[in-house]
């Protein structure tokens, strides 16, 4: 059998330090030395899955190939390590208690008392367990989401303890990302908050191995000669994770202070010759751009740039692809008006509509389609930004000025988006929708296939509502193409426009597979049409 190897790393002092960050770079520095990586994300909370947190809550709810909405923490993952993750790769309190309490139900506890310890511990070790096996990886990262010293973290905590026992000292590892921050007053770097956050990680028995440590300059050797002493680590220990304008650089700033190096050695593995140099020259490539254009990114949440992660990050990626550095104007749509329209969208060269639920701001939305269909402007639509293009293409070309979805007008004379039949009969909420990867089917000679390069794509949904099929005739004669299909013809995958440089809209969420090493062709395509316009 494999001899697999676990890293856990949990985070102290305050949230956002970037662990899902950490672990997608140390993981694509392991897989680039000819290592077989996956990463968990183990959430404490009690929801089973993100899918029905509100994005102000939780973010963007990433959706995975087999279906399941999860942590945002998993789009970082793949886009750095370029593989695909599944079910697997996260968990949740929630998840882990439902599961313990219909095992209890049917009885599988034999009359026992179940409690957090062993039943629940036994069940997330089970889960960081199971991955590797799946996934018949060499080294399993795990990221516990939270940070030490939350209540609700403790079981996870716990569990990891326990893990650590049964295995030999050299398969397992505890690296610590905590904070160290500057004072100016004092002209100095604080270690107190790292010695307080490690002093919680061992009262739980959890003693770190390393600590990699946010800071917004090198710690000098003093610095991490007290915190090795205060820590229980020793000085070389203690890595800098420094602060640096763009992620792609962490993977590199990681290599040069050795950290992987480190871990390697910990865990007793082979230092195999790491291969970064493709994404050291992509980086340096792109850190050198220097033109600029501005897309609108016209949606609800615009003050909440987490909503829109995989959205940023594909449109990065397109940068690299086309030496260009893109701007996001974010429009609250609410706020767009018949009145106010070309104005705020007069110093754009492109406009994207993204997903979305609900009936607010979609006038606004409307408005924002209209204005870059009749003016040319390159326009993007993904998922409720398809089924808009299609409303706004209802009631501005074929004149039925009622036309709307079902989802925010449920007595429209002109349901042109409406409901799916295989969603008539969900009652519930959780996971209910059409998720996860369906293949499409594409004309020939569209701007899809063109982008693509094929006629056969594969994407990943998560919507209830779809073109209704009775508006396809009528839509078509008037202009509009249907560029993707579902294989047996029935749903409407993709359209575009005939008589414009580039509009195009998408059922799926194409954002979700956009990695760095290949940006998405849609966001390729869709930026490399906003250069054009912007000349
Ligand atoms: N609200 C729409 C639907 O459920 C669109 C969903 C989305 O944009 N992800 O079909």
């Amino acid at each position: 059998m494999k001899k697999r190897k676990y890293i856990f790393l949990t985070g102290g002092v305050v949230s956002s330090l970037g662990k899902g960050i950490a672990c997608s770079s140390l993981g694509f520095l392991l897989k680039s030395r000819g290592y077989k990586v996956t990463i968990l994300k183990l959430d404490p909370y009690i929801n089973v899955d993100p899918g029905t947190m509100s994005p102000y809550q939780h973010g963007e709810v990433y959706v995975t190939d087999d279906g399941a909405e999860t942590d945002l923490d998993l789009g970082h993952y793949e886009r750095f390590l370029d593989i695909s993750m599944t079910r697997d790769n996260n968990t949740t309190a929630g998840q882990i208690y439902y599961e313990v309490i219909q095992k209890e139900r049917r009885g599988d506890y034999l009359g026992a008392t179940v409690q957090v310890i062993p039943h629940i511990t036994d069940a997330i070790n089970e889960k960081i367990l199971s991955v590797g096996k799946k996934t018949n990886v060499d080294i399993v990262i795990v990221e516990i989401g939270g940070t030490v010293g939350d209540i609700e973290s403790q079981p996870f905590l716990e569990a990891i303890r326990q893990f650590r026992l049964k295995l030999p000292a050299d398969d397992t590892l505890v690296v610590h990302l905590t904070l160290v921050p500057y004072i100016a007053g004092a002209n100095e770097l604080k270690t107190k908050p790292t010695q307080h956050s490690v002093m919680r990680l061992r009262e739980i028995g959890l003693q770190p191995d390393m600590l990699l440590c946010r800071t917004d300059r090198p710690l000098p050797d003093n610095v991490k000669q007290k915190i090795g002493l205060f820590c229980n680590v020793s000085a070389n220990e203690v890595i800098d994770a420094l602060d640096v304008s763009l992620i792609y650089e962490v993977p590199l700033q990681y290599a040069k202070v050795k950290f992987d190096e480190l871990i390697l050695n910990k865990l007793r593995l082979e230092k195999r010759k790491l291969n970064i140099e493709e994404w050291r020259n992509k980086v340096e490539r792109y850190q050198k751009v220097d033109r600029t254009i501005t897309i609108a990114v016209c949606g609800k949440y615009v003050e909440l740039h987490d909503a829109y992660k995989s959205i940023m990050a594909a449109f990065e990626h397109a940068g690299m692809e086309n030496d260009v550095r893109v701007k996001l104007k974010w429009i609250n749509t609410e706020e767009i008006t018949e009145k106010n329209v070309a104005q705020e969208l007069s110093d754009v060269s492109g406009i994207l509509v993204p997903g979305g639920f609900g009936e607010r701001g979609i006038e606004g939305k409307l408005f924002a389609i209209r204005y870059a269909r009749e003016n040319k402007i390159p326009f993007f639509g993904i998922c409720l930004g398809l089924q808009c293009a299609v409303i706004e293409y209802t009631r501005n070309v074929l004149g039925k000025k009622d036309a709307n979805s079902t989802e925010f007008d449920p007595n429209t004379t002109n349901p042109v988006i409406h409901l799916m039949e295989t969603q008539k009969s969900v009652k519930r909420m959780g996971g209910t929708m059409r998720l996860g990867s369906y293949p499409c089917k594409l004309r020939t000679g569209t701007k899809a296939h063109k982008a693509y390069g094929k006629l056969e794509i594969a994407e990943r949904h998560r919507h209830r509502y779809e073109f209704n099929n009775s508006y396809r005739l009528e839509l078509e004669e008037a202009g509009m193409i249907i560029s993707g299909l579902s294989p047996d013809g029935d749903l409407v995958e993709m359209i575009e426009l005939e008589d414009h440089p580039w509009f195009v809209g998408c059922q799926f969420h194409p954002e979700l597979k956009s990695r760095v090493a290949r940006a998405h062709p849609l966001f390729r395509d869709f930026v490399a049409a906003s250069l054009e316009y912007g000349k």
